[in-house]
Protein backbone atom coordinates (compact mmCIF):
# COMPACT_ATOMS: atom_id res chain seq x y z
CA UNK A 1 0.00 0.00 0.00
CA UNK A 2 1.39 3.56 -0.44
CA UNK A 3 2.39 5.59 2.44
CA UNK A 4 4.34 8.38 1.38
CA UNK A 5 2.35 11.27 0.09
CA UNK A 6 3.97 14.16 -1.86
CA UNK A 7 2.48 17.80 -1.24
CA UNK A 8 2.81 20.21 -3.25
CA UNK A 9 2.83 23.40 -0.61
CA UNK A 10 2.23 27.02 -2.00
CA UNK A 11 2.80 29.75 0.71
CA UNK A 12 1.04 32.27 -1.02
CA UNK A 13 0.60 36.06 0.02
CA UNK A 14 -0.22 38.51 2.35
CA UNK A 15 -1.06 36.51 5.25
CA UNK A 16 -0.19 32.81 3.25
CA UNK A 17 3.05 32.45 4.75
CA UNK A 18 1.85 32.69 8.11
CA UNK A 19 -0.75 30.27 8.28
CA UNK A 20 0.70 27.88 5.98
CA UNK A 21 4.07 27.83 8.60
CA UNK A 22 1.76 26.00 11.52
CA UNK A 23 -0.43 24.07 9.46
CA UNK A 24 2.87 22.44 7.75
CA UNK A 25 3.82 21.70 11.82
CA UNK A 26 0.63 20.28 12.75
CA UNK A 27 0.19 17.73 9.54
CA UNK A 28 4.23 17.11 9.82
CA UNK A 29 3.49 15.66 13.38
CA UNK A 30 0.18 14.29 12.93
CA UNK A 31 2.57 12.01 10.44
CA UNK A 32 5.08 11.50 12.74
CA UNK A 33 3.19 9.58 14.69
CA UNK A 34 0.59 7.41 11.91
CA UNK A 35 1.98 4.73 9.73
CA UNK A 36 2.51 7.33 6.85
CA UNK A 37 4.78 9.76 5.64
CA UNK A 38 4.03 13.32 3.90
CA UNK A 39 6.71 14.99 2.14
CA UNK A 40 6.63 19.08 1.79
CA UNK A 41 7.96 20.80 -1.33
CA UNK A 42 7.84 24.72 -1.73
CA UNK A 43 6.04 25.70 -4.74
CA UNK A 44 6.47 29.69 -5.49
CA UNK A 45 3.92 31.28 -7.05
CA UNK A 46 1.42 34.37 -6.20
CA UNK A 47 1.40 38.05 -6.51
CA UNK A 48 4.72 38.61 -4.80
CA UNK A 49 6.24 36.40 -6.84
CA UNK A 50 4.79 37.61 -9.67
CA UNK A 51 6.00 41.19 -8.72
CA UNK A 52 9.62 39.94 -8.20
CA UNK A 53 9.36 37.89 -11.76
CA UNK A 54 7.33 38.67 -14.00
CA UNK A 55 5.36 35.01 -13.83
CA UNK A 56 2.69 34.40 -11.53
CA UNK A 57 3.03 30.71 -11.65
CA UNK A 58 6.24 29.47 -12.89
CA UNK A 59 6.34 26.30 -15.20
CA UNK A 60 8.08 24.37 -12.17
CA UNK A 61 5.53 25.25 -10.02
CA UNK A 62 2.73 23.94 -12.36
CA UNK A 63 4.93 20.82 -12.87
CA UNK A 64 5.23 19.77 -9.21
CA UNK A 65 1.66 20.85 -8.29
CA UNK A 66 0.70 17.88 -11.38
CA UNK A 67 3.11 15.29 -10.04
CA UNK A 68 2.14 15.79 -6.27
CA UNK A 69 -0.01 13.62 -4.70
CA UNK A 70 -2.12 16.42 -3.44
CA UNK A 71 -1.72 20.35 -3.51
CA UNK A 72 -1.63 23.01 -0.36
CA UNK A 73 -2.76 26.40 -1.58
CA UNK A 74 -2.77 29.26 0.57
CA UNK A 75 -3.96 33.03 0.37
CA UNK A 76 -3.01 34.35 -2.95
CA UNK A 77 -2.81 37.47 -4.55
CA UNK A 78 -2.39 41.33 -3.34
CA UNK A 79 -4.89 44.31 -4.74
CA UNK A 80 -1.51 46.45 -5.15
CA UNK A 81 -0.32 43.82 -7.64
CA UNK A 82 -2.03 43.49 -11.30
CA UNK A 83 -1.41 42.57 -14.63
CA UNK A 84 -1.49 45.02 -17.28
CA UNK A 85 -5.08 44.90 -17.96
CA UNK A 86 -5.84 45.23 -14.25
CA UNK A 87 -7.06 41.88 -13.02
CA UNK A 88 -5.71 40.48 -9.99
CA UNK A 89 -2.74 37.73 -9.85
CA UNK A 90 -4.85 34.69 -9.28
CA UNK A 91 -2.90 31.07 -9.30
CA UNK A 92 -5.14 29.32 -8.09
CA UNK A 93 -7.69 29.86 -10.56
CA UNK A 94 -5.04 29.10 -13.25
CA UNK A 95 -4.80 25.55 -11.59
CA UNK A 96 -8.47 25.13 -11.79
CA UNK A 97 -8.71 25.65 -15.20
CA UNK A 98 -5.42 23.53 -15.82
CA UNK A 99 -5.95 20.57 -13.69
CA UNK A 100 -9.83 20.40 -14.20
CA UNK A 101 -10.90 21.21 -10.54
CA UNK A 102 -14.36 20.78 -11.66
CA UNK A 103 -16.05 20.33 -8.09
CA UNK A 104 -15.30 23.03 -5.19
CA UNK A 105 -16.12 21.48 -1.68
CA UNK A 106 -16.97 23.90 0.78
CA UNK A 107 -18.41 22.42 3.92
CA UNK A 108 -20.76 24.35 6.34
CA UNK A 109 -20.30 23.40 10.10
CA UNK A 110 -21.79 25.06 12.82
CA UNK A 111 -21.96 23.61 16.75
CA UNK A 112 -22.97 24.66 19.78
CA UNK A 113 -20.96 27.39 21.63
CA UNK A 114 -19.52 28.09 18.16
CA UNK A 115 -20.07 31.91 17.05
CA UNK A 116 -22.62 32.15 14.49
CA UNK A 117 -24.77 35.60 13.82
CA UNK A 118 -27.32 32.44 13.72
CA UNK A 119 -30.10 32.20 16.30
CA UNK A 120 -29.98 28.37 16.31
CA UNK A 121 -32.61 26.19 17.75
CA UNK A 122 -30.96 24.95 21.54
CA UNK A 123 -28.70 21.92 20.69
CA UNK A 124 -29.05 22.53 16.73
CA UNK A 125 -26.05 21.84 14.91
CA UNK A 126 -25.41 22.75 11.00
CA UNK A 127 -23.61 20.14 8.86
CA UNK A 128 -23.74 20.53 4.69
CA UNK A 129 -21.81 20.43 2.07
CA UNK A 130 -22.09 23.62 -0.87
CA UNK A 131 -20.20 21.88 -4.33
CA UNK A 132 -19.74 24.73 -6.31
CA UNK A 133 -18.54 24.12 -10.05
CA UNK A 134 -15.51 25.95 -10.49
CA UNK A 135 -14.15 25.26 -14.20
CA UNK A 136 -17.51 26.98 -16.11
CA UNK A 137 -20.40 28.86 -15.76
CA UNK A 138 -20.17 32.80 -15.25
CA UNK A 139 -16.42 32.05 -15.16
CA UNK A 140 -15.68 30.57 -17.96
CA UNK A 141 -14.93 34.37 -20.11
CA UNK A 142 -12.96 35.24 -17.11
CA UNK A 143 -10.16 37.50 -18.39
CA UNK A 144 -12.10 38.04 -22.08
CA UNK A 145 -15.50 39.36 -21.64
CA UNK A 146 -16.67 41.60 -24.46
CA UNK A 147 -16.81 45.18 -23.29
CA UNK A 148 -17.39 48.29 -25.80
CA UNK A 149 -18.28 51.83 -24.86
CA UNK A 150 -22.14 50.92 -24.04
CA UNK A 151 -21.97 47.48 -23.73
CA UNK A 152 -20.59 44.38 -21.32
CA UNK A 153 -21.06 40.74 -21.93
CA UNK A 154 -20.23 37.57 -20.46
CA UNK A 155 -20.81 34.21 -21.14
CA UNK A 156 -22.46 31.29 -18.59
CA UNK A 157 -21.19 28.30 -20.37
CA UNK A 158 -22.73 24.97 -18.42
CA UNK A 159 -21.25 21.50 -20.67
CA UNK A 160 -22.86 18.20 -20.08
CA UNK A 161 -19.57 16.08 -19.69
CA UNK A 162 -18.06 18.89 -16.29
CA UNK A 163 -22.04 18.68 -15.30
CA UNK A 164 -22.27 14.71 -15.42
CA UNK A 165 -18.33 14.72 -13.79
CA UNK A 166 -19.94 17.18 -10.96
CA UNK A 167 -23.48 15.54 -9.82
CA UNK A 168 -21.55 12.36 -9.95
CA UNK A 169 -18.95 13.37 -7.41
CA UNK A 170 -22.17 15.24 -5.30
CA UNK A 171 -23.54 11.90 -5.39
CA UNK A 172 -20.85 10.16 -3.75
CA UNK A 173 -20.39 12.88 -1.24
CA UNK A 174 -23.69 11.81 0.35
CA UNK A 175 -23.37 8.43 -0.42
CA UNK A 176 -20.10 8.45 2.06
CA UNK A 177 -21.82 11.35 4.04
CA UNK A 178 -24.54 9.03 5.09
CA UNK A 179 -22.63 5.67 5.41
CA UNK A 180 -20.63 7.76 8.13
CA UNK A 181 -23.39 8.99 9.96
CA UNK A 182 -22.99 12.71 8.67
CA UNK A 183 -25.45 13.55 6.46
CA UNK A 184 -28.85 11.80 4.97
CA UNK A 185 -27.90 11.17 1.39
CA UNK A 186 -29.72 13.65 0.00
CA UNK A 187 -28.73 16.14 -2.80
CA UNK A 188 -29.94 19.52 -3.75
CA UNK A 189 -29.41 21.47 -6.94
CA UNK A 190 -29.44 24.87 -6.53
CA UNK A 191 -30.12 26.62 -9.75
CA UNK A 192 -32.31 29.18 -11.50
CA UNK A 193 -34.22 26.83 -14.06
CA UNK A 194 -37.53 29.02 -14.40
CA UNK A 195 -35.82 31.67 -16.01
CA UNK A 196 -32.69 30.63 -17.97
CA UNK A 197 -32.60 27.89 -20.57
CA UNK A 198 -28.77 27.12 -19.46
CA UNK A 199 -30.47 26.21 -15.70
CA UNK A 200 -33.39 24.46 -16.86
CA UNK A 201 -29.95 21.83 -19.02
CA UNK A 202 -28.30 21.62 -15.66
CA UNK A 203 -31.49 20.44 -14.06
CA UNK A 204 -32.26 18.34 -16.46
CA UNK A 205 -28.47 16.80 -16.24
CA UNK A 206 -29.09 16.25 -12.50
CA UNK A 207 -32.17 14.90 -12.85
CA UNK A 208 -30.89 11.42 -14.87
CA UNK A 209 -28.01 11.36 -12.71
CA UNK A 210 -30.35 11.64 -9.75
CA UNK A 211 -32.00 8.63 -11.00
CA UNK A 212 -28.64 6.44 -11.14
CA UNK A 213 -28.94 7.11 -7.20
CA UNK A 214 -31.82 5.01 -5.99
CA UNK A 215 -30.04 4.95 -2.24
CA UNK A 216 -30.41 8.61 -1.92
CA UNK A 217 -32.90 11.35 -2.50
CA UNK A 218 -32.53 14.48 -4.27
CA UNK A 219 -34.93 18.02 -5.04
CA UNK A 220 -34.47 21.13 -6.12
CA UNK A 221 -34.02 24.74 -4.93
CA UNK A 222 -33.98 28.25 -6.86
CA UNK A 223 -30.75 30.13 -5.72
CA UNK A 224 -32.52 33.02 -4.30
CA UNK A 225 -34.81 30.96 -1.88
CA UNK A 226 -31.83 29.14 -1.31
CA UNK A 227 -29.81 32.00 0.08
CA UNK A 228 -33.31 32.81 2.16
CA UNK A 229 -33.10 29.07 3.92
CA UNK A 230 -29.57 29.21 4.68
CA UNK A 231 -30.18 31.81 7.28
CA UNK A 232 -33.64 30.28 8.11
CA UNK A 233 -33.51 26.62 8.52
CA UNK A 234 -29.85 25.65 7.49
CA UNK A 235 -29.81 22.43 9.25
CA UNK A 236 -32.03 21.17 6.98
CA UNK A 237 -29.59 21.18 3.96
CA UNK A 238 -26.91 18.05 3.15
CA UNK A 239 -25.26 18.08 0.22
CA UNK A 240 -26.03 20.97 -2.45
CA UNK A 241 -24.83 21.57 -5.81
CA UNK A 242 -24.12 24.35 -8.05
CA UNK A 243 -23.18 26.62 -10.65
CA UNK A 244 -19.61 28.39 -10.43
CA UNK A 245 -21.01 31.89 -10.24
CA UNK A 246 -23.94 30.76 -7.64
CA UNK A 247 -21.63 28.75 -5.50
CA UNK A 248 -18.92 31.80 -5.38
CA UNK A 249 -21.46 33.77 -3.55
CA UNK A 250 -23.30 31.09 -1.15
CA UNK A 251 -19.98 29.97 -0.29
CA UNK A 252 -19.23 33.45 1.15
CA UNK A 253 -22.61 33.63 3.11
CA UNK A 254 -21.97 29.92 4.25
CA UNK A 255 -18.45 31.26 5.83
CA UNK A 256 -20.32 34.36 7.26
CA UNK A 257 -22.96 31.65 9.19
CA UNK A 258 -19.67 29.87 10.17
CA UNK A 259 -18.61 32.86 11.86
CA UNK A 260 -16.21 34.21 9.24
CA UNK A 261 -13.90 33.70 6.55
CA UNK A 262 -11.57 32.90 9.10
CA UNK A 263 -12.86 29.08 9.82
CA UNK A 264 -13.82 28.53 6.42
CA UNK A 265 -11.89 25.86 4.42
CA UNK A 266 -12.19 24.70 1.12
CA UNK A 267 -10.72 21.96 -1.82
CA UNK A 268 -10.93 22.23 -5.33
CA UNK A 269 -11.87 18.55 -6.77
CA UNK A 270 -10.70 16.69 -9.84
CA UNK A 271 -10.58 13.37 -11.26
CA UNK A 272 -6.61 12.96 -10.91
CA UNK A 273 -5.60 16.07 -8.88
CA UNK A 274 -7.09 18.39 -5.67
CA UNK A 275 -5.58 21.85 -4.35
CA UNK A 276 -6.58 22.59 -0.63
CA UNK A 277 -7.21 26.17 0.52
CA UNK A 278 -8.71 28.47 3.24
CA UNK A 279 -11.62 30.47 1.28
CA UNK A 280 -10.40 33.50 2.77
CA UNK A 281 -7.87 35.93 0.81
CA UNK A 282 -4.44 37.73 1.66
CA UNK A 283 -6.03 39.57 3.98
CA UNK A 284 -2.97 42.50 3.41
CA UNK A 285 -4.17 44.47 5.99
CA UNK A 286 -3.03 42.30 8.85
CA UNK A 287 -0.42 40.57 6.96
CA UNK A 288 3.02 40.56 8.74
CA UNK A 289 1.43 40.91 11.98
CA UNK A 290 1.31 37.21 13.49
CA UNK A 291 -2.16 37.74 14.17
CA UNK A 292 -3.60 35.53 11.11
CA UNK A 293 -6.76 33.32 11.84
CA UNK A 294 -5.11 29.95 11.27
CA UNK A 295 -8.00 27.69 11.44
CA UNK A 296 -9.28 27.81 7.44
CA UNK A 297 -5.88 27.02 6.69
CA UNK A 298 -5.79 23.76 9.14
CA UNK A 299 -9.09 22.74 8.20
CA UNK A 300 -8.51 22.53 4.58
CA UNK A 301 -4.56 20.43 5.68
CA UNK A 302 -7.72 17.97 7.51
CA UNK A 303 -9.41 17.56 4.59
CA UNK A 304 -6.60 17.11 2.13
CA UNK A 305 -5.71 14.01 4.75
CA UNK A 306 -9.47 12.81 4.75
CA UNK A 307 -9.34 13.03 1.02
CA UNK A 308 -5.90 10.77 0.48
CA UNK A 309 -7.27 8.62 2.89
CA UNK A 310 -10.47 8.33 0.98
CA UNK A 311 -8.37 7.99 -2.09
CA UNK A 312 -5.90 5.52 -1.37
CA UNK A 313 -7.96 3.43 0.82
CA UNK A 314 -5.53 4.64 4.30
CA UNK A 315 -7.45 4.23 7.22
CA UNK A 316 -4.42 6.34 8.94
CA UNK A 317 -4.78 9.04 7.11
CA UNK A 318 -8.48 9.40 6.79
CA UNK A 319 -8.82 9.42 11.04
CA UNK A 320 -6.02 12.12 11.44
CA UNK A 321 -8.42 14.12 8.85
CA UNK A 322 -11.36 13.92 11.23
CA UNK A 323 -8.97 14.18 14.41
CA UNK A 324 -7.65 17.72 13.15
CA UNK A 325 -11.05 19.10 12.05
CA UNK A 326 -12.29 18.09 15.58
CA UNK A 327 -9.43 19.48 17.34
CA UNK A 328 -9.58 22.48 15.49
CA UNK A 329 -13.72 22.49 15.63
CA UNK A 330 -13.08 21.83 19.44
CA UNK A 331 -10.66 25.42 20.20
CA UNK A 332 -13.83 27.56 18.10
CA UNK A 333 -16.12 26.04 20.17
CA UNK A 334 -14.41 26.34 23.23
CA UNK A 335 -13.63 30.02 22.64
CA UNK A 336 -11.07 30.79 24.69
CA UNK A 337 -7.89 30.65 22.51
CA UNK A 338 -9.51 32.57 19.13
CA UNK A 339 -8.17 35.50 16.97
CA UNK A 340 -9.22 38.66 16.35
CA UNK A 341 -11.61 37.94 13.29
CA UNK A 342 -13.52 35.84 16.05
CA UNK A 343 -13.21 38.22 18.80
CA UNK A 344 -10.23 36.96 20.60
CA UNK A 345 -7.14 38.19 20.91
CA UNK A 346 -5.05 35.23 20.66
CA UNK A 347 -2.08 35.13 17.91
CA UNK A 348 -1.45 32.91 15.23
CA UNK A 349 0.74 30.64 16.79
CA UNK A 350 -1.14 30.35 20.11
CA UNK A 351 -3.90 29.50 17.84
CA UNK A 352 -2.43 26.71 16.16
CA UNK A 353 -0.53 25.60 19.29
CA UNK A 354 -4.25 25.18 20.80
CA UNK A 355 -5.03 23.06 18.28
CA UNK A 356 -2.12 20.87 18.36
CA UNK A 357 -3.03 20.68 22.56
CA UNK A 358 -6.68 19.54 21.47
CA UNK A 359 -5.09 16.95 19.34
CA UNK A 360 -3.19 15.49 22.15
CA UNK A 361 -6.52 15.81 24.54
CA UNK A 362 -8.68 14.02 22.42
P1 LIG B 1 -10.09 37.72 -2.13
O1 LIG B 1 -10.87 38.53 -3.11
O2 LIG B 1 -8.65 37.50 -2.51
O3 LIG B 1 -10.79 36.48 -1.65
P2 LIG B 1 -11.09 39.47 -0.14
O4 LIG B 1 -11.21 40.79 -0.79
O5 LIG B 1 -12.32 38.63 0.02
O6 LIG B 1 -9.95 38.63 -0.85
P3 LIG B 1 -9.70 38.91 2.29
O7 LIG B 1 -8.25 38.97 2.01
O8 LIG B 1 -10.29 37.56 2.44
O9 LIG B 1 -10.48 39.78 1.24
O10 LIG B 1 -10.00 39.76 3.58
C1 LIG B 1 -11.29 40.26 3.91
C2 LIG B 1 -11.28 40.70 5.38
O11 LIG B 1 -11.23 39.54 6.21
C3 LIG B 1 -10.05 41.54 5.74
O12 LIG B 1 -10.42 42.54 6.67
C4 LIG B 1 -9.12 40.55 6.39
O13 LIG B 1 -8.26 41.10 7.35
C5 LIG B 1 -10.08 39.53 7.03
N1 LIG B 1 -9.48 38.18 7.01
C6 LIG B 1 -9.41 37.36 5.95
N2 LIG B 1 -8.79 36.22 6.30
C7 LIG B 1 -8.47 36.33 7.60
C8 LIG B 1 -7.80 35.47 8.53
N3 LIG B 1 -7.35 34.25 8.20
N4 LIG B 1 -7.63 35.93 9.79
C9 LIG B 1 -8.09 37.13 10.17
N5 LIG B 1 -8.73 37.99 9.33
C10 LIG B 1 -8.91 37.59 8.07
Amino acid sequence: MKDTFDIAVFHGDGIGPEITRPTVELLRRLSQQSGYHLTFRDCAAGASHYAETGQSLPEASMQAARAADAILLSAMGLPSVRYPDGTEISPQIDLRKVLHLFAGVRPVRIFPGQKTPLKLPPETSVDFVLIRESTEGLFHTQGCGEVTRNEARETLLITRKTSELLFDFAFDLARERKASGQGRGHVTCVDKANVFRAFAFFRELFDAEAAKHPDLTSDHAYVDATALWFVQKPWDFDVLVTENMFGDILSDLGAGLMGGLGVAPSADIGLDHAVFQPCHGSAPDIAGQGIANPFAMILSGAMMLEWLGRRHSNAALKSDGVLLRQATEAVIAEGSVLTGDLGGTATTEQAARAVSAAIAAI
